[in-house]
């Protein structure tokens, strides 16, 4: 019984944390006691169970924001008051970083060390916020109006915010949707995906201990077709901010005609990331596979088409293919793990078929090509090649770490060919030519284009997306946007 024997087989726990429905201040049972297994993606073994929030529950946890939101303390908090919550909270993240970051890779799967990455952006948003709190201010306006006018704008909060995220980053997306709603005045009810209920939980607690008034922010886990649901139509929320799939996304829009609430979509991307012969192809290689690789591709940002200029395609490809077959495999929590599993039993089914379709259809995988193992949700990071435009691999959102590469010759032809997509989220340049770098950036329909790197984002930076990727930007101040209504005040004088 050596001490190395009893290190690798004793992987760390899963830490303690809230099971229950945060309601109110509280954690509660559903009001059917109805509970769902949470799976370890790395073993597909049951690690625990958590509360699944029925109509019901989402019923009352809207009444309580409502009343947190009209009638609490709340209210009475002054810009400066909600600052020093975000910002105490942020300091809580950081301060819980070992613990939630361990609770994030055993419920997604995500190498711990993107799991800590998460965490610290995370709590740089909610800093970034703080700092928001105190400056949302109206402006004074002039109008042409015959007579003298002292005329004025207000920003004002909504009211009841629903928020509903998905499971590849959960707590990361949490704070994109919660700071920014909570800087402003709102109320919160969230549901977090029903795959990766546990830091969102989590984080409602510590919410608490930052001094957060109870029922302004409701963590409600559940099932998207049920809690999900009740939520987009319930007409005491005033506005619904969404991540996940474009499908789920016009079911949201859908249940929101009820009340005509407002409305945020931040969906899926098809991504193209276009490298030209004069780039600095060794940076350009590395941070392709990195664009699609890191956490396992399950990125609405993912770079998962690849345009290569065709004189230097064969070495950046094969260079992309070596980087991922020399990703290390394996479990979140184990330290030098690169790639972990994905996070549900459904996406591994969703992204090796998607990959045997490529295969079965005369793609050509320069590495990886499916499954890894038999216990786990483990997928091989993927190179596919000889693909055609109209393949389904070309232009459906995948969602793992699978890669489609191209060549191109003409760049005339590149920026439709990359333009060719339901989607705009995100697209790539990498070129030495600042001149062609800017020219193209202008061509690209995406909601962010990245020049010389991949996945840049910030507090600071808008992010969001054209067409299908979605309605609105989060992040930066045109968040603030999402959760105010601007109210003019008209003074005749
Ligand atoms: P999804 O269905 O869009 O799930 C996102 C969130 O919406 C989850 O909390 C989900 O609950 C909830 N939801 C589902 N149906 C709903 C409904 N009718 N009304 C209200 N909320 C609802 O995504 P998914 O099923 O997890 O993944 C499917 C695909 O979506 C992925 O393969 C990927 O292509 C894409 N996706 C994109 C992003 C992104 O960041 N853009 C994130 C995740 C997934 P449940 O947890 O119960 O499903
Ligand atoms: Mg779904």
């Amino acid at each position: 019984m050596s001490a190395t024997t009893e290190t690798a087989t004793a992987l760390p726990r899963l830490p303690d944390g809230p099971r229950q429905l945060l309601i109110d201040g509280d954690f509660v049972d559903a009001a059917d006691g109805a509970t769902m297994p949470c799976y370890n993606p790395a073993t597909g073994e049951i690690q625990t169970q958590v509360a699944v929030a029925g109509a019901e529950d989402v019923d009352r946890a809207v009444r309580v924001a409502r009343h947190a939101f009209e009638e609490g303390p709340w209210r009475d908090f002054t810009p400066s008051a909600r600052a020093r919550v975000l910002w105490r909270l942020a300091d809580l993240i950081e301060e819980h970083t070992d613990e939630l970051a361990l609770t994030e890779s055993l419920d997604n799967g995500k190498p711990l060390a993107e799991a800590r990455g998460d965490l610290g952006f995370a709590a740089e948003v909610f800093r970034y916020y703080a700092g928001a709190a105190t400056r949302i201010d109206g402006r004074t306006v002039t109008p042409s109006l015959p007579g003298p006018w002292h005329a004025y704008t207000r920003r004002e909060p909504l009211g009841v915010v629903g928020q509903i995220i998905p499971w590849n980053f959960p707590l990361m997306i949490a704070s994109w949707k919660i700071a920014p709603a909570l800087a402003t005045g709102n109320t919160v009810v969230l549901k977090p995906a029903e795959q990766t209920p546990l830091s969102a939980l989590r984080l409602g607690e510590l919410f608490l201990e930052a001094g957060l008034p109870a029922g302004v922010l409701n963590v409600l886990n559940g099932v998207g077709s049920v809690t999900g649901a009740a939520i987009a139509a319930h007409d005491g929320v005033d506005k619904v901010a969404f991540t996940g799939s474009a499908e789920t996304g016009r079911q949201i829009l859908k249940a929101a005609m009820g009340n005509l609430k407002k409305v945020s979509l931040e969906l899926g991307g098809k991504s193209p990331n276009i490298v030209f012969s004069d780039a600095n192809l060794e940076a350009a290689t590395s941070t392709a596979a990195a664009a699609i690789f890191s956490h396992m591709g399950e990125v609405c940002i993912a770079g998962s088409r690849l345009y290569v200029q065709h004189d230097v395609f064969d070495d950046v490809v094969n260079g992309v293919a070596d980087a991922a077959r020399s990703l290390r495999i394996g479990a979140g929590v184990v330290p030098d793990t690169q790639i972990g599993p994905l996070v549900s039993d459904e996406q591994l089914r969703r992204v090796t078929g998607y990959i045997d379709h490529a295969l079965a259809n005369g793609a050509r995988a320069l590495a990886g090509g499916g499954r890894r193992g038999d216990r786990g949700y483990f997928v091989e990071p993927t190179v596919l090649v000889d693909v055609e435009p109209n393949a389904r691999v070309v232009r459906e959102e995948i969602f793992g770490p699978v890669l489609v590469a191209r060549p191109f010759e003409d760049p005339a032809e590149l920026a439709r060919e990359a333009n060719d997509t339901r989607y705009g989220l995100a697209a790539g340049v990498w070129t030495s030519d600042l001149a062609k770098a800017h020219r193209v950036a202008a061509e690209l329909r995406a909601g962010m284009v990245f020049v010389n790197t991949w996945g840049a984002i910030d507090p600071t930076l808008p992010f969001g997306g054209y067409k299908e990727s979605g309605w609105g930007r989060e992040l930066g101040p045109d968040a603030l946007d999402l959760y105010t209504e601007t109210k003019t005040v008209v003074v005749a004088l």
